[in-house]
């Protein structure tokens, strides 16, 4: 928000030189040329200033629109906090956190830029990377409304390939990465403590309880079926 006020500062700059081309400003007889230099320069620190949020903006649409699709149409809206928002955010400890009843996800900084820059170069994904995929898709399945954790973990574990996809990742690199995930990310958590612990099932498997068969599920093994 700080951004878009300094912005608006020197949209008001701008204005104010224009308005002087039309209006005597004070202290003049008659309005004075616009001097385009000056508008040039402040119209171009209103874009500079104006353009992280703005890009933030269109991103969050972005992923609540995706979100809302991984959810069979539970209608979702993705907040990427700010450092700010995180500090003020009750829940500031989870990376992200979300709600079956507004449908709103909260995804704490930095993990929109890591989910962003994911998005940039999928086929050399960090670790970290894959971990923002998969806790999109996390709080997408409880917009879907599951709030158990480890059941939801494992929706998202299934639908990781397809979140990849729908988010524009090409489906080779969207099966690895969701693969890798699975196999480098998810299975070692059953190790990790209590606390991940509750994220994790062993359950959680190809033809296991909690598998659902879906027909793009990351862990399908008949590709020649996969759209
Ligand atoms: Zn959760």
């Amino acid at each position: 928000m700080l951004w878009i006020l300094i912005s608006s500062f020197f949209i008001w700059c701008a204005f104010r030189e224009i308005r002087a081309s039309f209006v005597a400003p004070p202290g003049f007889d008659s309005p004075r040329p616009v001097y385009k230099p000056y508008l040039a320069s402040v119209l171009a620190l209103a874009v500079v200033f104006a353009w992280p949020t703005i890009h933030r903006w269109s991103f969050e649409h972005f992923l609540s629109v995706k979100a809302t699709e991984l959810a069979d149409n539970h209608r979702a809206t993705v907040h990427c906090n700010t450092v700010f928002d995180t500090m003020l955010d009750p829940e500031m400890l989870a990376a992200g956190h979300a709600s079956p009843w507004t449908g709103k996800i909260g995804i704490q900084h930095p993990w929109c830029n890591r989910l962003m820059s994911y998005l940039r170069h999928p086929q050399r994904a960090s670790e970290e990377e894959l971990w923002s995929l998969a806790m999109f898709t996390h709080e997408s399945m409880h917009v879907r409304g599951e709030m158990n954790e480890a059941i939801t973990e494992c929706e998202a574990v299934q639908r990781n390939y397809r979140a990849a996809k729908l988010l524009g990742v090409p489906p080779a690199i969207a099966r690895r990465n969701a693969l890798d995930y699975y196999n480098l990310l998810y299975k070692p958590r059953g190790q990790w403590g209590t606390m991940q612990a509750a994220y994790y099932s062993d359950q959680c498997a190809p033809g296991k309880a909690m598998d659902e068969h879906l027909s793009d599920s990351t862990w399908a093994t008949d590709l020649a079926a996969i759209p």
